[in-house]
C-alpha cells in the first residue's frame, strides 16, 4: 500500500503529513495563491523522497 499525502488543518498544525508516518510539513504563512502552490510542490517533492520510518525495512 503506497504512502499519501494529507492535509491536515488544525489548532495545533496545519500542513501536509504522511499517512503512514510521522512525516508533516508544517505550512508557513501563506499570503497568496503563488506561495501557496509553491509551498505544495515542495511538500510533494519532499513527500515522494521521504522513507516511512516504521515500515522502512518492509519497503527495502
Ligand atoms: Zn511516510
Amino acid at each position: 500500500m503506497n504512502k499519501h499525502l494529507i492535509w491536515i488543518d488544525g489548532d495545533d498544525f496545519s500542513g501536509w503529513c504522511c499517512s503512514r508516518c510521522t512525516w508533516g510539513m508544517t505550512a508557513p504563512r501563506l499570503e497568496s495563491t503563488v506561495a501557496a502552490l509553491a509551498f505544495n510542490r515542495v511538500a510533494q517533492e519532499d513527500f515522494e523522497k521521504h522513507t516511512c520510518v516504521h515500515n522502512a525495512q518492509a519497503d527495502a
